[in-house]
């Protein structure tokens, strides 16, 4: 099985109910893995509601990160992983031969996979762009494209939400919009975005340095940054002077409250205190989040302060991200939105159809399918629980 997500219309995980495949409910001979493509809620969020037996794959950083995440997020699940996926490394399971191929997304650690079995051929794209911090990834793959693919199943989420020629801003154009935003800003610069969307930390991370500011994390998203495993990702350790941890009044009473505070010891020499806030503020780029507004008010530290949205603008329509909006109207806060999408534009899903050649391009992961045929070829439509022979 490949992912097994809470699709992000879903009412809650209670009400959620499972695909009828033999194995999720009852062991079965015939389910032999899940494989998780990434670590985005949508891609495993079922998995929680399967027997347990079953064997789980995905990338050591996935795992790792979700692990790190599942302490401090509300719903946050430490999955198991029984294989690790490993880019262009082929593994077997069962009669299946797969090889991940690692590809740029705004989840970290993101593959799409190429399976054979039975002398037929599939790839899954997984989620992916191409204009984010790892596009060369996705220009591999156009470059060398897995050969005499039977069946694609090719994600389309940008579908209707941007005209079919139309490009996203990449993650190096956020970058200098950033940069423009902190040098334009006097007091400090709180960007909302995702701890889990490391590309973006990295884009924010490197305009902060530009600015000669440092870059401010909580623990959660130090822990997350720490789990990425990789020695180019940003984290509060030797070697990355612009990064300090600041830990909210009300995460240090949750981490006492869960028994973890000893989990924060590492960091002790990278830690920037209340009272230091208000005097470095200027010098300062927060990875932001409404409720840590009463932290910033409480030491005096708001004075020329700007808010920077870096995520689905969806996310403002109601709850915390509405509060916060009306918060900074409140205070007289600059509030604005810079940010870019994780998924491919249509020119990019075109240029990998048209390098992959399927025989047979089988839309999922979107609201757009309808416009399938007429921008891909090849395209069949399958219905939702519907079994297709490859
Ligand atoms: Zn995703
Ligand atoms: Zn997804």
């Amino acid at each position: 099985m490949l992912d097994l997500g809470l699709p992000l219309d879903a009412p809650d995980l209670a009400r959620a109910s499972l695909p009828e495949i033999d194995g999720l409910e009852a062991p079965s001979a015939s389910l032999l893995a899940i494989i998780v493509s990434h670590g985005h809620r949508d891609h495993w969020g079922l998995i929680p509601k399967v027997q347990a037996t079953i064997p789980l794959a995905m990338g050591a950083a996935t795992e790792a990160i979700m692990a790190a995440a599942s302490r401090f997020v509300p719903g946050g699940v430490a999955l198991n992983a029984a294989y690790h996926l490993v880019s262009g490394k082929p593994m077997s399971i069962g009669p299946f031969k797969i090889i991940p191929h690692l590809v740029d997304h705004s989840g970290f650690d993101a593959y799409a996979l190429e399976i054979e079995a039975g002398g037929k051929r599939l790839f899954y794209s997984g989620d992916l762009r191409a204009h984010g911090r790892k596009g060369s990834l996705f220009e591999r793959l156009v470059r060398n494209p897995p050969e005499n693919i039977d069946i694609m199943l090719m994600e389309g989420s940008s579908l209707g939400r941007l005209a079919n020629d139309q490009r996203f801003p990449s993650e190096t154009d956020l970058e200098e919009g950033f940069l423009r935003r902190f040098e334009e800003t006097s007091g400090i610069a709180l960007v909302a975005c995702s701890a889990q969307n490391i590309d973006r930390v990295v884009t924010i991370y490197r305009a902060a340095k530009r600015a000669g500011r440092t870059l401010l994390v909580d623990a959660y998203a130090a822990e997350v940054l720490s789990a990425t495993g990789y020695a180019t990702i940003p984290k509060p350790e030797h070697g990355w002077p612009n990064v300090a941890v600041y830990i909210p009044q009300s995460q240090r009473v949750q981490l006492v409250k869960n028994g973890i505070a000893p989990l924060v010891d590492k960091y002790r020499d990278f830690r920037l205190w209340p009272e230091q806030l208000r005097d470095k503020a200027g010098r300062l780029v927060m990875l932001f989040r409404g409720w840590m507004m009463q932290d910033l008010d409480r030491a005096d530290a708001l004075a020329g302060a700007r808010v920077i949205w870096s995520q689905w603008d969806g996310y403002l329509a109601d709850g915390a991200g509405a509060r916060l909006r009306a918060d900074c109207e409140r205070r007289g806060i600059p509030f604005e939105t810079l940010h870019t999408s994780g998924h491919a534009s249509v020119p990019d899903l075109k240029r990998l159809a048209s390098a992959i050649r399927p025989c047979r391009l089988i839309p999922i992961h979107t609201f757009g399918r309808n416009q399938f045929p007429s921008l891909f070829d090849n395209v069949t439509l399958a219905e939702d629980g519907e079994w297709i022979d490859v």
